[in-house]
């Protein structure tokens, strides 16, 4: 197929993430990507600037990730989880337990992100009903988040981002706290998380969790916030009865100086979800870990099981992809490299600060983000950034840099520059 034949067929049925059909935005077609570079159909080269939302942590092609899928294909790509196991999800669960908080024992496999937060939701829901308080029903979260696409998932998205009013009939009806104001790196006042603190003393009797992001809000708005205020969501969660989840969907794997960013604030959640990096960016895959105390008490109340079960579940060829990757990622010298990416994107972006349109810069780990004043035409604005030689797909305000981890620095300053220049140049017209 030549470019053009595909791109009309690509616009005349396919529909891509939050599109119209009516009036498609334009699409770049890929041959192929490898490293950090993704190169067109008309072989134009592009530097990543996106890890492919937050997923491709080694960059694209790798080739002993490309080994891994191999083996694992001629061993077998799926069997099914009822009944069977293998070693490939059998060795992912045993270094998930491993890598993550202490408590956290015990680990469900699922097919996506979004997914993951539906079983987390569920054992939340489960494990109260177990406990004997099946009032403990309702979910609580901070507004800016994001939470991924499928119903329940949507329902503890930010109402206004998630576009909640289009649903409002089907979806759950949960509690709402301010977006924290404290920032990373910052203390939180008790004033600062006073608004959250009443609605859950308010709500605790029908209260099953409370879902957030830690420490980096993605999609609802790449807010970072303080280390402090989630170590006081999780004591008031321990006052109150009301079990924590932390989504680290996005955050898992580094993406922000530490492998998990729980770890900023030294907490342990008692359900916490991973997908996106996990693979390093080959499959869809996600896993939903609990603690001893909320799956033996599922597993004691009735009817003795987790009820969720997807068809793909544990799937041989994901699990495997994802054990070679996190290898990858613990062999490198990968907080040194955060590290490193970090300091050049702080310089790197600093001089957007002087822009006319910039209300703010802010980088954490590997995450740089300029937010502006005006959202530019999103078809523009891309084209720039292509015409640059660059990959940025910004969403609305927020023009942003997640590459992935093996970027070299000049590509990384290349990256920087043209978001500037796009952006200086947006706000000229
Ligand atoms: C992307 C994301 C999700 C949803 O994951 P999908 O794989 O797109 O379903 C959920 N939570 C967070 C924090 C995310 O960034």
């Amino acid at each position: 197929m030549n470019a053009s034949e595909l791109i009309a067929i690509d616009q005349a049925h396919a529909w891509h993430p939050y599109t119209s059909t009516i009036d498609p935005d334009p699409v770049y077609p890929v041959r192929s990507a490898r490293g950090c570079r993704i190169t067109l159909m008309d072989g134009r080269e592009l530097i990543d600037g996106m890890s492919s939302w937050w997923c491709a942590i080694h960059g694209y092609n790798h080739p002993l990730l490309n080994q891994a899928a191999r083996d694992q294909l001629d061993r077998m790509s799926h069997v099914m989880f009822g009944g069977l196991t293998h070693e490939p999800a059998v060795r992912l669960v045993r270094t998930l337990v491993e890598l993550t908080p202490e408590p956290l024992q015990h680990v469900f496999l699922c097919d996506s992100g979004s997914v993951s937060v539906e079983v987390a939701i569920k054992m939340a829901v489960q494990f109260w009903q177990a406990a004997g308080r099946p009032e403990k029903q309702r979910l609580m979260t901070i507004r800016s988040g994001y939470h991924g696409d499928t119903l329940g998932a949507m329902s503890v998205c930010d109402p206004v981002t998630g576009m909640h009013h289009l649903f409002r009939r089907l979806l759950p009806r949960q509690l709402f706290a301010p977006a924290p104001e404290c920032r990373f790196g910052e203390p939180c006042r008790p004033e600062q998380i006073a608004g959250f603190a009443a609605l859950i003393e308010r709500h605790r009797d029908e209260l099953a969790a409370v879902i957030l992001e830690p420490i980096v809000q993605g999609a609802g708005g790449m807010r970072f916030y303080s280390a402090d205020y989630l170590a006081e969501v999780r004591r008031l969660c321990d006052r109150f009865d009301v079990l924590l989840i932390a989504d680290e969907i996005a955050t898992g794997f580094g993406r922000t100086g530490a492998l998990f960013a729980c770890e900023h604030a030294g907490i342990a959640p008692d359900i916490m979800t991973l997908g996106k990096a996990l693979t390093g960016g080959y499959l869809t895959l996600a896993a939903t870990l609990a603690t001893g105390r909320v799956a033996h008490t599922i597993s004691a109340g009735d009817p003795s099981a987790f009820m969720h079960g997807p068809t793909f579940m544990g799937n041989p060829l994901a699990c495997a992809i994802a054990n070679a990757s996190i290898d990858l990622l613990l062999a490198s010298e990968w907080r040194s490299n955060v590290a490193r990416i970090e300091r050049i994107l702080s310089a790197g972006l600093a001089g957007c600060r002087g822009l006319a349109d910039v209300v703010e810069v802010r980088v954490l780990g590997a995450i740089g983000v300029v937010e502006v004043r005006h959202a530019g035409r999103m078809r523009d604005v891309q084209r720039r950034f292509v015409e640059r030689g660059v990959w940025v797909r910004p969403f609305g305000r927020l023009v942003y840099l997640m590459p992935p981890y093996v970027i070299s620095d000049g590509e990384l300053q290349a990256l920087c520059a043209s978001v500037s220049e796009v952006i200086a140049e947006s706000a000229a017209g």
